[in-house]
């Protein structure tokens, strides 16, 4: 375990002097929601040293170069909406809150680009577009909580990832704060670039170990006037999975978003959000929307959709209102948490063409258990969120029993072609899962890349993989928890 500095009189009065006095809070004065995201808030309570929040890229240099000199740890934090405790201050220090940085600093409708601070609110970014008639089509189900930098640095994907692809795809300018304090403009507005290596998109998915963003230009798409969204519901898992490669492969419905829910889910759903909001109970369900730019083109892929749904075994497919149904899906890991408090989370993702053979193999190793499951899939691209519930398992034998579970998910996953994490990322979370699992010539890339960035390791430590460090250890700490 690496040693670092710890966060000194001296350090306080110097972050003091690059933001400002008001904004940094230390010690006993920082609120609990810093030790913890939506992801470990039940897995204890890890505090940052010092919380501090800068107002500029220039700020955050300073802050870095700073941090770098005394090997002091820095975790970048956006909205805290992550599920895989990348916010999370392993090692204490210096967490970076960047809320300050909200500014939309420049849309422009006729070239489709906007640029924004980093911690824009994602909801914020898709309502700015919409009011210029255009779409940001990076649109992951915790809009509200998140901000677009945690979504860069977590490459979120989200509903419509099945056409526009995930964040790091929406990217065209990324103004990054180096570990060692050097401010950078990567990437360009630019159609196509081969200009040396993707830093962009090394930097997406990177969960604020390589540097720290402090600006974005992102792309902006035109916005279809009809966007409607039906619900096909199937007699099982495995006939609703048949339609999404049917979906994808449809020319004429060019579907935006396909997410699947199972039938315990649809109960869970209504139950949490004490509303009516699916007609039908009685099977698994595939949420499907399409856009439009017509009534007569939107009357052709309804027609089309409910050909193949009837080629697919669908028992009914109908429209269905997109105010009650997405509320409702973005609901679904706090209903599930709700019923189940006591389970595990996966954010599995296979090729598209194998989801039915994992799910197939998911629900063989469910019953081998005695575990339950609810379900709901970024069906289109191949990412299963799934919650495992101990179902009949006495809780005092389910630590042992799901360790194995997960093994044997693992295997089966890899086996298809997949991967750990589809969009929530390693974090700290799946950090030891990884390791056991990934090709060590991989790993030794990807710590070649930290090394690269971040020689001191001061940059988020602890996250994805382990790396050690110089040692070094300040002694004149005060007042610090
Ligand atoms: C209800 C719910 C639904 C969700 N649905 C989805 C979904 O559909 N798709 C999806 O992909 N995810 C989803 N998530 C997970 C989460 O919202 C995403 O991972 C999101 O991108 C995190 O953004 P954030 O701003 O909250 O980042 P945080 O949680 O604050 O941080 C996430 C990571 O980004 C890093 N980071 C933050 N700011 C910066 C910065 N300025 N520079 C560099 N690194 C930085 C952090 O260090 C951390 O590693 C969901 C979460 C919840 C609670």
């Amino acid at each position: 375990m690496p040693t670092y500095g710890k966060v000194t009189s001296a350090t306080i009065t110097e972050l003091k002097k690059i933001v400002g006095p008001e904004h940094v809070v230390w010690g006993e004065s920082i609120p609990s929601q810093y030790a913890y995201d939506a992801g470990t808030k039940k897995e204890g309570l890890r505090y940052p040293e010092i919380l501090v929040f800068p107002g500029s890229a220039q700020a955050v240099a300073a802050i870095l170069k700073m941090a770098n000199n005394h090997l002091i740890p820095v975790t970048p934090r956006g909205g805290g909406s992550g599920l895989a405790g990348g916010a999370v201050p392993l090692n204490g220090g210096i967490v970076l809150d960047l809320r300050r940085m909200n500014k939309i600093v420049h849309i422009d409708p006729e070239a489709r680009y906007m640029v924004v601070e980093p911690a824009v609110r994602t909801i914020d970014i898709q309502q700015a577009a919409n009011q210029q008639g255009l779409l940001y089509a990076g649109d992951p189900c915790s809009s509200d909580d998140c901000v677009i930098a945690g979504n860069i640095a977590t490459n979120a994907g989200g509903n419509r990832a099945i056409k526009y692809g995930v964040t790091g795809d929406q990217v065209y300018e990324l103004e990054v704060v180096t570990p060692q304090g050097e401010i950078v403009t990567l990437g360009g507005r630019l159609k196509k670039n081969s200009t040396g290596y993707g830093l962009v998109k090394l930097i997406a998915g990177s969960e604020g170990t390589l540097g720290i963003i402090t600006q974005v230009t992102i792309k902006l798409q035109k916005l279809a006037p009809l966007l409607p969204n039906f619900l096909a519901v199937f007699p099982s898992l495995t006939s609703a999975i048949s339609l999404v490669g049917a979906l994808l492969e449809d020319t004429v419905i060019d579907p935006i978003s396909i997410e699947l829910i199972d039938r315990q889910t649809v109960l869970d759903l209504e139950r949490y959000c004490q509303e009516k909001i699916f007609d039908d109970y009685t099977g698994d369900c595939l949420i499907i929307q399409f856009e439009a730019y017509t009534q007569d083109g939107l009357q052709k892929k309804w027609d089309e959709l409910q050909k193949k749904c009837n080629i697919y075994g669908c028992h009914r497919v109908y429209a269905v209102d997109g105010e009650k149904i997405w509320p409702a899906r973005r609901a679904w890991g706090k209903a599930i948490e709700v019923d189940h408090p006591v389970g595990v989370s996966e954010d599995i993702v296979v090729p598209v063409d194998q989801i039915a053979s994992f799910v197939g193999q998911l629900e063989a190793l469910i019953r081998e258990f005695h575990f339950q499951f609810r379900m709901a899939g970024h069906a289109g691209d191949g990412n299963m969120h799934i919650r495992i519930v101990p179902g009949e398992v006495p809780v005092d034998e389910w630590p042992a029993a799901v360790k194995k579970f997960r093994e044997k998910l693992y295997t089966v996953t890899y086996d298809l072609g997949g991967r750990l994490s589809g969009e929530h990322g390693i974090g700290l979370k799946r950090k030891e899962i990884l390791r056991g699992i990934i090709n060590p010539v991989e790993l030794a890339l990807m710590q070649a890349i930290k090394k690269a960035f971040d020689p001191n390791y001061i940059l988020n430590p602890g996250k994805i993989f382990d790396m050690t460090s110089p040692a070094i250890n300040n002694t004149d700490t005060v007042g610090l928890r």
